[in-house]
């Protein structure tokens, strides 16, 4: 089917951002089934935090403080800094966006590992900038020597996604350090730590420990995972004041609700953040319950570290997508490579085990992995 709007005559578009495809968002869950494409938390929101933005509701003929001051002060009180050191975003997503375009235009150069989040090339795009995309190592994570190589003096962005969507590998600590020692101290890092909360890894990074240490460093958290906060759209972004007054300079306006910051801020209540927290555990037993589960029966599953798990289905994929879609379980595709398979309710575990354990990945031709 054509797009009548893609077709209209005499309107002059950006020809790169015609091309765009319209971000994908995952497929709907059958009635009966589930929806493990988009790395959303499975459990109901925290009533002590539906309640804080139920209450924002009499307020909605007011603009929000959309600095979100509030939220930022206790964001800051954790992070050791100052409430100006952080920023507030629609979804880390927009603040992926404005730190891009605050420091790429045409001509210049944005870094990343690829595969890595969809959302990146088409970010990148919009900028007018040029995506550099470094092939993951086979084990699945960032090269971050080959990262470091390709940094030209057109580089103005790198991006570091720890754990990496969607393959489930973080960086370590020590590969960080090393990277960022090779890296121009005049060149933007955004390290985008989307699932930190799930790592159960003391070896892999962390940007907190990180904050102060580098002049060119923001580390960029959510509270659209763990927190269970995605349809709020909240996200932060902790770094140099200079860097964030520029990403503060190219956001659209307003972004950030009251209802977001209110989610937010109950979501750090220690009540409400111990359960949260604890669900996470759950989630990561889960995790670690499907992985050795598909290991066992002979997957090479890379480490996964988010709330997720990368089956490296090749050319197999649309294949094993369509199975697990048959059996109600939507999960994201991405052919010729693989598939993300987030964690989500505890009888999913059960199906996915059960389907996959048909389709190990080179048994039907009796191969050996
Ligand atoms: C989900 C995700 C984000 C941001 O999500 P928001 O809902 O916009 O906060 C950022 N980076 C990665 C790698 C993600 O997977």
């Amino acid at each position: 089917m054509t797009n009548p709007e893609s077709t209209a005559p005499g309107i002059r578009l950006r020809p790169e951002i015609a091309a765009l495809p319209p971000y994908r968002q995952g497929r709907p869950a059958p009635a009966e089934g589930y929806k493990l494409s988009s790395n959303e938390n499975p459990f109901d929101p925290l009533p002590g935090v539906a309640e804080a933005v139920a209450a924002t509701a009499a307020q909605i003929n007011r603009y929000p403080d959309a600095t979100a001051l509030a939220l930022r002060e206790k964001l800051a009180g954790r992070f050791g800094v100052t409430s100006d050191e952080v920023l507030i975003g629609d979804g880390s997503v927009a603040l992926l966006a404005q730190f891009i375009l605050a420091a790429a235009a045409a001509g210049d150069e944005v870094l990343y590992s690829w595969r890595s989040f969809e959302a990146y090339p088409g970010l990148v795009t919009v900028s007018g900038a040029t995506s550099v995309q470094i092939p993951n190592r086979p084990d699945h994570g960032h090269d971050l020597d080959a990262m470091a190589d390709a940094i030209t003096d057109r580089t103005r962005v790198v991006i570091v996604c720890s754990p990496n969507n969607p393959t489930g590998v973080t960086v370590t600590a020590a590969e960080f350090e090393a990277f960022m020692a090779r890296v121009p101290g005049d060149l933007l890092v955004l390290l985008d730590e989307a699932y930190i909360e799930f790592v159960r890894d003391a070896a892999s990074v962390d940007g907190r420990t990180l904050i102060g240490r580098y002049p060119n460093l923001v580390v960029l958290r959510t509270f659209s995972k763990a927190y269970g906060l995605a349809g709020l759209r909240v996200g932060y972004a902790v770094g140099p004041v200079a860097i964030l007054d520029a990403a503060r300079a190219t956001a659209i306006p307003l972004g950030v609700t009251a209802g977001g910051s209110a989610a937010g801020i109950a979501s750090l209540e220690p009540a409400a953040e111990r359960e949260l927290l604890a669900r996470v555990d759950v989630i990561v037993e889960r995790r670690t319950r499907l992985r050795d589960g598909l290991i066992a029966l002979g997957w090479p599953i890379p480490e996964a570290l988010g709330n997720f798990v990368w089956l490296p289905t090749g050319a197999e994929t649309v294949a094993v997508a369509e199975r697990l879609f048959d059996a109600g379980v939507v999960v994201r595709a991405f052919p010729p490579e693989g598939i993300r398979v987030s964690i989500g309710e505890e009888a999913s575990i059960e199906i996915l085990l059960e389907i996959l354990r048909e389709l190990v990945p080179g048994s039907q031709e009796g191969h050996p992995k």
